[in-house]
């Protein structure tokens, strides 16, 4: 899996140029300085990538092919990323920054999200219904047909493969729009797709714009469904475009999530697990739980203990594989998530650890992490998704007060309850108001399971047999025994 610094799109089984003529490029986080050229795609790559998936979804040689075929050829491609894996790790490092451990790891789980859907592909069942006309009824699901799958920067090939296995273990046809900080990962699937026997046409990745290459994407009447993970107001807009032609929508958006800690359980091991959900991927996870809300009762040890855990947070290049944690993902984004601790410290709130205390490596876009406590729910900090290694630590007097507190924002991704008491762990988790909620730990993501959010965290269920749902229409139908 050699490459040069200039990369292709991938269209129609081959490495195209863009019609453009145009190459953008990618940074590398942990050095500041370019790490690859990559084709900039226009309008009319998107309309001859739609074309060709529309061509080869009509032609059902892939659509066609039976259940089991396609799940045998998605098993040869878990194998060949297992192949790579290495190769793959790096340069998912190298684009978004994140500690090459944690890059293998998901490297990893993304074959292991095709395993899964290569199995699921032929249990993908309908039901028989006993309607009162004299016959038999029943449902299929059918391929939804053309499928645009938008992927964020800051899990760029996992992201990718859990949309890319369930589309094409349904028998879809894709178009995959990598972020613009990341492309790289999603353009090697390209040829590792063709090796395992993805015909040609199905499966495409075409770099470019989000506001250009994007939004045609959504827009194109060619394509049936986007399947959108990124940022509320982008969701919101990919709503818009997809409105005229009725094209199906699934969105994984923001997150604001909290970790809710009752006394009575081992503070030193839990602040340890909000840590680690917290500052993980530098805080650039939308499942992060950035806020921590704490039984006044053990609010000053459970401080305390966080600001010990986040201390220990090795930071420095993400290709050493101690690097607990990498810098940002750009420049810009740095000096955004910087602007929120000001904010936070103009509003109020106590800087209980000062990211500007510590010393950083002098190139690349490192922030240290910093922890707020003494925080009130209308500061900013405590509002807005920062998407950055900073959190918020917030002291409860009741389990009431806990469960407002945790519903007090727009969105509704996930969430942690860690408590003695198991039934007031679940009575909690009944009342928060998220998709995807876990009891005394902070796992959020399961391939077997449905991730998705409630509110403004998105709509429709990624992973699990639910996702086959968001990639297939059901169809109904009735044999007259008259
Ligand atoms: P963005 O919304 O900026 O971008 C996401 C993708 O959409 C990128 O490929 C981007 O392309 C593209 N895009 C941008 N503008 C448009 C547009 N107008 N029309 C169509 N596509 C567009 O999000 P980020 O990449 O900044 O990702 C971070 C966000 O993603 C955070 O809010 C995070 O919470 C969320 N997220 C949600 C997850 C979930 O499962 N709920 C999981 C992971 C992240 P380009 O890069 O070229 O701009």
């Amino acid at each position: 899996m050699g490459q040069s610094t200039r990369w292709l799109a991938w269209i129609n089984g081959r490495q195209e140029e863009p019609t453009t003529g145009a190459f953008f490029t990618v940074e590398e986080p942990a050095t500041g300085q370019p790490l690859a050229e990559v084709a900039e795609c226009g309008l009319e790559d998107v309309h001859r990538a739609v074309g060709v998936a529309r061509e080869a979804f009509e032609s059902g040689v892939w659509a066609n092919q039976s259940a089991t075929s396609r799940g045998k050829v998605l098993l040869r491609l878990a194998q060949e990323i297992r192949d790579n894996v290495e190769q793959l790790a790096e340069w998912e490092t190298r684009q978004v920054g994140k500690p090459i451990r944690d890059a293998r790891g998901e490297v990893l789980t993304a074959a292991d999200c095709f395993e899964f859907y290569a199995g699921a592909a032929n249990k993908l069942y309908g039901h028989t219904i006993p309607v009162s006309a004299t016959g038999f009824d029943y449902t299929i699901r059918m391929p939804v047909g053309v499928v645009a799958l938008i992927v964020p920067w800051n899990f760029p090939f996992l992201i990718t493969a859990w949309k890319v296995a369930p589309a094409l273990a349904a028998g879809n046809s894709i178009l995959i729009k990598p972020a613009s900080y990341t492309p790289l990962t999603a353009l090697l699937l390209g040829p590792l797709a063709a090796a395992a026997g993805i015909p040609d046409g199905v499966l495409n990745v075409v770099p470019g714009p989000g506001r250009t290459v994007g939004e045609a994407m959504v827009a194109h009447p060619g394509v049936d469904k986007v399947a959108f993970t990124g940022e509320t107001r982008t969701g919101s807009r990919v709503l818009e475009l997809a409105a005229p032609n009725i094209t199906r929508v699934s969105l994984e958006l923001g997150g604001k999530s909290p970790t809710i800690v009752f006394q009575g359980v081992d503070v030193d091991r839990v602040a340890f697990l909000a840590v680690q959900s917290a500052y993980a991927n530098s805080g650039q996870d939308c499942c992060a739980r950035s806020r921590i809300l704490v039984q006044r009762e053990i609010h000053n040890e459970f401080v305390e203990s966080v600001v010990k855990h986040v201390s220990a947070l090795k930071l420095g290049d993400p290709l050493d594989p101690d690097t607990e944690m990498g810098p940002l993902i750009s420049q810009s984004h740095r000096d955004r998530v910087a602007t929120y601790v000001a904010q936070g410290q103009k509003e109020g709130a106590e800087l209980v650890l000062d990211p500007n205390a510590k010393s950083l490596p002098q190139k690349g876009f490192y922030l240290s992490p910093a922890v707020f406590s003494g925080v009130q729910s209308d500061m900013t900090v405590v509002r807005e998704e920062i998407f950055g290694p900073v959190t918020t630590v917030q002291a409860f007097d009741s389990e009431e007060q806990a469960i407002r507190l945790a519903n007090d924002t727009k969105y509704g991704l996930s969430g942690s309850v860690f408590a003695r008491d198991i039934g007031q762990a679940l009575r909690v988790v009944n009342q928060v108001r998220a998709g995807v909620m876990s009891v005394n730990s902070i796992k959020s993501v399961h391939l077997e399971a449905p991730f998705g959010g409630f509110k403004q965290s998105g709509m429709g269920r990624e992973l699990g047999m639910e996702a086959l749902e968001m990639y297939t229409e059901l169809k109904n139908v009735f044999v007259s025994t008259d």
